[in-house]
């Protein structure tokens, strides 16, 4: 089977194409037949090295693809059936050993790419929407990188729940994205703090969302009402330094949190409910799953440079 390898850490030229026997399910191991990956932001930081990574290691976490055999003591699934999954290393192949535990099988309502583009980046805005702040009618959010793939997600779960959305993005086209996907106002991202402070009457708003972490961090303090709550939660333009706490103080008593999704999904309860609400909104056409780009899997290194060039909108599918 044709899978992306690294070898070594560094910038995309360190992911290269390879033939690799294909794997034996172990116990409580499904193997899968990709059809579509997810590229996801933090591929990027296990490439570079952000994130440790065991080398040499086959890239990738997310996907949907359909069951190709069932590994000792594995029940609940059959050969041929469909399923996505957003954490089984070495996902950017044909083929992957998925924990059965990370399988969620995917409704006839749903296509596999659609599942594959959304596991991922939409339990990130389902958690971040429902959890992480308690969003309800008349919440004022500030989301940081609005046409993103967790951020078109956010927003359009943000609005489902009444919420006025602010959004960042750099160009006029991806502001018309993030207005379609709901935004209720786009700006560039230097305009932030002070249009969230001019939309709320000067109070600030009660949550930021911020992905983009270290060139947007302290601006996006300052969009905070007092006791409103910042969730940093990525960081596509380099991780935030060390922080000083005092500063939460000085603010108006904030709240930081920097969540990550497998906080969010403990269980497979917890998986399976956020998916379930996922998969229905799609269904019933509630929520739109846009895919910004597609690569057949030789292109791979041109997807990363797209993701972190800043040329992407919504989400990005590695076809193997
Ligand atoms: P996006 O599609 O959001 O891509 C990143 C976007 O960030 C760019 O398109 C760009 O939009 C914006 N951006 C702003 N500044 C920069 C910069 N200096 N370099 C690159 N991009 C920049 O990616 P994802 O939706 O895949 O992920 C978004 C973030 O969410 C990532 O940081 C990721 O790590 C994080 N994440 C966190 C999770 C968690 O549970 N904690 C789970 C999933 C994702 P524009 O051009 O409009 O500025």
């Amino acid at each position: 089977m044709r899978a992306v390898q690294v070898e070594r850490t560094g910038g995309p030229e360190v992911l290269t194409v390879v033939d690799l026997p294909t794997p034996d399910p172990g116990p409580g191991q499904v193997l899968v037949d990709v059809v579509a990956a997810g590229v996801n932001y933090i591929d990027t930081y296990r490439r570079s090295g952000v994130y440790p990574l065991a080398l040499p290691a086959v890239l990738g976490s997310e996907g949907a693809g359909h069951v190709a055999a069932l590994g000792p003591g594995v029940e609940g699934f059959a050969p041929g059936q469909a399923v996505a999954w957003k954490e089984a290393p070495g996902s950017y192949a044909e083929q992957v050993l998925v924990p059965a535990g990370e399988l969620v099988p995917v409704p006839d309502g749903v296509e596999l790419p659609t599942a594959a583009a959304v596991l991922l980046q939409g339990l990130t805005a389902h958690y971040l929407a429902t959890d992480t702040y308690p969003v309800t009618a008349g919440t004022w959010a500030l989301v940081h990188a609005g046409a993103g793939g967790v951020g078109l997600l956010l927003t359009q779960l943000l609005k489902l729940k009444g919420a006025h959305v602010l959004a960042t993005v750099s160009t006029p086209a991806k502001a018309e994205l993030a207005r379609a996907a709901g935004a209720d106002d786009v700006v560039d991202y230097a305009q932030a703090s002070a249009r969230a402070r001019e939309l709320t009457g000067g109070r600030g708003v009660d949550v930021v969302y911020d992905s983009v972490g270290k060139d947007t961090f302290e601006d996006s303090l300052t969009a905070l009402r007092p006791r409103g709550l910042m969730a940093l939660f990525g960081g596509s333009s380099g991780q935030v330094p060390p922080f000083d706490v005092q500063r939460l103080n000085a603010l108006g008593s904030l709240f930081l949190t920097r969540p990550t999704l497998a906080s969010y999904t403990q269980t497979r309860e917890e998986l399976l409910s956020r998916t379930d609400e996922l998969f229905g909104w799609i269904a019933a056409g509630r929520l739109d799953v846009r895919v910004g780009g597609t690569y057949p899997l030789p292109d791979v290194r041109r997807a990363h440079e797209d993701l972190q060039g800043r040329r992407t909108t919504g989400k990005l599918l590695l076809l193997p």
